[in-house]
């Protein structure tokens, strides 16, 4: 790629920041070489025990004796670290801030009204038969209830089961009979971008196929028009009423299951992440802290969706547990215009910023005139999670939104980590736009050459691994262990197999390339996606490229990219020549590309990420072979990709 551009630290940063570059190396240092002193401190500190573990760790990444500890034997409650514990001193300060779809609808609850709600539907889920290690599945939209459901289920034990509120009536069919929940929280209606989505509809064709479910909570978010199953269906809202306001927290172990979350699908049958209590909460408080620099009583609003795992550990656990204010959105970035996300922010007052790459770009389409007429001034840190961010997108993010003041730290995770891996320290870290960085304390990476599974040193580049556990790393597929140990420790013996790929530069700074399996082997040379993407949305015409490999009779594999031109610009024979030229003089004579088809959208799952899975069907015309396309978002623009495909 062309030169990089490296930000240092902000002076006035730095200067009030929890951990700064020297602490940081002291910090990652300590972590690396005691990582059981270190983590019994962290523990410690970030989370309020009612008994101490009696060992910090235990495990083995070795497939045939596959397992993960931590703080075994110490007990500890959830919901008392999120609510309870803050009462005394917080209780009046806001936890969340809801803003709702419609700009003039929001509500602040705090921490005390929090506690009381959490524990009213505790008591409902008891008085329903739920108890500890049962599963309950959350289906609701962004809103408050949302929030109380996961912490009312820690309350008591029970498991939750998020599934993401876009999601259809087979997908949550499909993940309440794998987690085998009894009792289901939906709400009648969502509302987003002024639309209302039946919720208790899809939810009632789901139920019909799922027999195991007894009771079906229903919030009253719109008024809208409900079926009512006697016996099976309760309102929430009278649920909760008739309730009592103190419910005692359930004492677990730290090694109880906690959620059960599914990925998103971007790479095939989606699989039940399950997280457990004590490892989770410690790794959730400690990188919201620190990964974003979170300073008592500021605002802090992450974009996600609770239904992802960012909306689990960055809206609600992570937050609530360090006593912070939480903004949670229900609406979309570009309702009713494609100023929201920043009338928000100066609505709230809000310091910390947190969303995706596809949002960046999609408002990055539409020109700076909605972001420059917003003040922005209350910004001081901007995060990006989902996919690579390219540079160009990370520029216009520091420069446009940030005023070019505020730090990005670009975190790279997974459903599967539970929190933040790899990623920058506002106060300790100098940026380079498109890197994830470096890793978080007691996060050991490591590249191997993808084909001999041999570790590699120094700058170079392969299959991300990491070569042993930190505390919020899932324990198992729920109910297929079978598949965990295949999926992730088969592979490259010893190591936790990530996915993806990555760079790893002179520096020691990460760079995601993408996943693995869409790592092109054009004439022999690996080229990475993301790579090539950046390149091409370089274009000041191309507002979003994904970039797939297709069968080639002399290259094996050539470049077929998927180009989005930005708004109002007409595609031409010219402007594919033009982006031809740009890819190769970014990366390199071996990156030709060699088919560009104009794409007025992308494939995405609903977290916004890009199929590629799909594209490569598509560039190889086996359009009969698309495999499970469940979890796209809209599959119009699948269609259209097929009809005007350039190989048929
Ligand atoms: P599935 O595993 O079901 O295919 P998924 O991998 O999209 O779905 P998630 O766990 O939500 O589900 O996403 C994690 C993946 O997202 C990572 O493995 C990586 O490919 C990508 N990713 C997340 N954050 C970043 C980032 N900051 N930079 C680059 N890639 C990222
Ligand atoms: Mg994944």
């Amino acid at each position: 790629m062309s030169e990089e551009k490296v930000y240092p630290v902000p002076a006035a940063i730095a200067a009030k920041a929890h951990i700064n570059a020297e602490q940081y190396a002291a910090m990652y240092q300590r972590s690396i070489d005691d990582p059981a002193g270190f983590w019994a401190e962290q523990a410690e500190q970030f989370v309020t025990w009612s008994r101490k573990w009696d060992s910090v760790m235990d495990y083995s990444y070795q497939a045939d004796d596959l397992h993960i500890n931590w703080f075994q034997g110490g007990k500890l409650n959830v919901s008392y670290n999120c609510l309870d514990r803050h009462l005394a001193t917080r209780g009046d300060q806001v936890a969340i801030i809801w803003e709702g779809d419609d700009p003039n609808v929001d509500r602040k609850i705090t921490y005390r009204e929090l506690h009381e709600e959490v524990c009213r539907l505790a008591n409902v889920l008891k008085s329903r038969g739920v108890q500890k290690g049962d599963r309950v599945c959350i289906y609701l939209p962004m809103i408050p209830e949302a929030a109380v459901a996961m912490l009312a289920c820690t309350r008591i034990g029970a498991v939750h089961s998020i599934v993401f509120g876009g999601f259809s009536p087979d997908s949550l069919r499909d993940r309440v009979l794998d987690s085998e929940c009894k009792l289901v929280i939906t709400s009648d209606e969502s509302v987003r971008g002024g639309r209302h989505v039946p919720l208790k509809k899809n939810a009632d064709i789901a139920m019909r196929e799922c027999p195991n479910v007894d009771t079906v909570l229903v919030v009253r978010r719109t008024g809208g028009n409900v079926d009512w199953v006697e016996g099976r269906d309760v309102w929430y809202h009278e649920a909760v009423a008739a309730a009592a306001t103190e419910c005692a927290p359930e004492e677990m172990d730290a090694e109880d299951p906690l959620f059960i979350l599914y990925t998103s699908g971007s790479t095939g049958k989606p699989k039940g992440a399950l997280h457990t209590t004590g490892g989770y909460l410690v790794y959730a408080a400690m990188t919201h802290k620190y990964t974003f620099d979170y300073q008592d009583g500021e605002i802090y609003w992450c974009t996600a969706d609770v239904g992802w795992v960012t909306g689990h550990t960055y809206i609600v656990y992570g937050p609530l547990a360090n006593g912070a204010t939480s903004v949670m959105f229900e609406g979309i970035p570009n309702y009713p215009d494609m100023s929201r996300f920043w009338d928000v922010v100066d609505k709230h007052n809000v310091s910390i910023f947190y969303t995706a790459p596809t949002a960046i770009r999609s408002l990055m389409r539409a020109g700076e005139e909605p972001v420059k007429k917003t003040s922005r001034q209350s910004l001081r840190i901007l995060g990006s999670v989902g996919e690579p961010i390219n540079p160009e997108a990370w520029e216009w993010y520091h420069n446009v939104v940030g005023d070019g003041r505020c730090p990005i730290v670009d975190t790279w995770w997974q459903t599967e980590t539970g929190g933040h891996l790899i990623t920058p320290l506002p106060g300790a870290t100098a940026l380079k736009p498109g890197s994830a960085t470096r890793p978080f304390f007691g996060v050991v990476p490591a590249l191997v050459d993808p084909s001999t599974g041999v570790r590699i040193e120094g700058a170079a580049e392969g299959a991300l691994v990491i070569c042993q556990p930190w505390p919020g790393q899932m324990r198992t597929v729920y109910g297929d262990h079978q598949r965990y140990v295949d999926t992730y420790f088969k592979q490259y013996p010893g190591y936790y197999f990530t996915g993806d790929g990555a760079r790893r530069d002179a520096d020691g700074y990460y760079w995601i390339t993408g996943r693995i399996d869409d790592v092109l082997n054009v004439s022999g040379h690996r080229l990475g996606t993301a790579e090539i993407e950046s390149a091409l949305v370089l274009h000041p015409h191309v507002a979003e490229a994904a970039v797939v490999g297709y069968p080639h009779d002399l290259k094996g594999q050539g470049i077929y990219a998927y180009v989005t031109p930005m708004a109002g610009v007409e595609p031409t024979d010219e402007l594919k020549k033009e982006l031809v030229s740009l890819v190769r003089g970014e990366i390199g004579p071996i990156a030709i590309v060699d088919i560009i088809q104009w794409a007025p959208g992308l494939p995405k799952t609903r977290s916004g990420k890009i199929m590629r899975r799909i594209l490569r069907k598509i560039a190889a015309n086996e359009i009969d072979s698309l495999g499970d396309t469940s979890t796209l978002a809209d599959p119009t623009v699948v269609e259209d990709l097929i009809e005007n495909r350039a190989v048929k």
